[in-house]
């Protein structure tokens, strides 16, 4: 872990695939807590994109306008990386030099005074985050609090979930199911599925994971 100070909650926010909706998730939970009076910031330790995709989408826009940190700050701008690959592959197309996880945790800084530190992976839990390791990786390396694994409801959210879950010894772990939709039998089914036999702890909503950490 880089030195200075750490935040009194570290929360990994990772996923079961890319796209699934963490930064979303990360940036709704954060702007709540923000709202009532905590202070949180947010870290993406490298981010990946298309040369043509908008300044305002990028992952470290998004989570820096909901915890009013500059892009800069979330994101360090030479570990933006304008190819949409995995940032190591990414890195290595642009002829930029290999990173390690090690370095990216090096390059994690909080405020003092940080109560709640989020950092979003990139991809999911297995995809490449820099030349040696995933956000599996980073997590032994950083050994957070908490981490979020987020996840879509539709069908084969079991099977996703039970190898993000499976992957991880993570005692504080909690599934976000993305666009869950109430009046889905399948997303209903698939949840309690999840927590009754699996003994998982699955929210629906930002607001869920909100009122646990405020
Ligand atoms: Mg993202």
């Amino acid at each position: 872990m880089s030195a200075g100070p750490r935040p009194d909650r570290l929360v990994v926010v990772t996923g079961t695939g890319t796209e699934v909706g963490k930064t979303w998730w990360t940036a709704a939970v954060a702007r709540d807590l923000r709202a009532r009076g905590s202070a949180v910031a947010a870290r993406k330790p490298v981010q990946s994109f298309a040369p043509t995709d908008a300044l305002t989408a990028l992952d470290a826009s998004v989570l820096g306008a909901a915890t009013g940190e500059p892009p800069e700050t979330v994101c360090p701008t030479h570990r933006w990386l304008a190819e949409p690959m995995a940032p190591p592959m990414a890195a290595a197309r642009l002829g930029l030099p290999p990173f390690t996880i090690a370095d990216l945790v090096g390059e994690l800084h909080w405020d003092a005074g940080t109560a709640i530190g989020f950092v979003e992976g990139a991809g999911g839990l297995r995809s490449p985050l820099a030349d040696d390791g995933d956000t599996r990786t980073l997590i032994q390396s950083i050994r957070p609090d908490h981490v979020v694994v987020v996840a879509d409801p539709a069908l084969g959210v079991i099977h996703d979930v039970r190898l993000v879950v499976g992957a991880l010894a993570q005692r504080s772990l909690v599934v976000a199911l993305n666009r869950f939709d109430d009046h889905d039998p399948q997303h209903t089914a698939s949840r309690d599925w999840l927590a009754d036999r699996d003994g998982v702890d699955v929210v629906t909503s930002p607001s869920a994971l909100v009122s646990r950490w405020s």
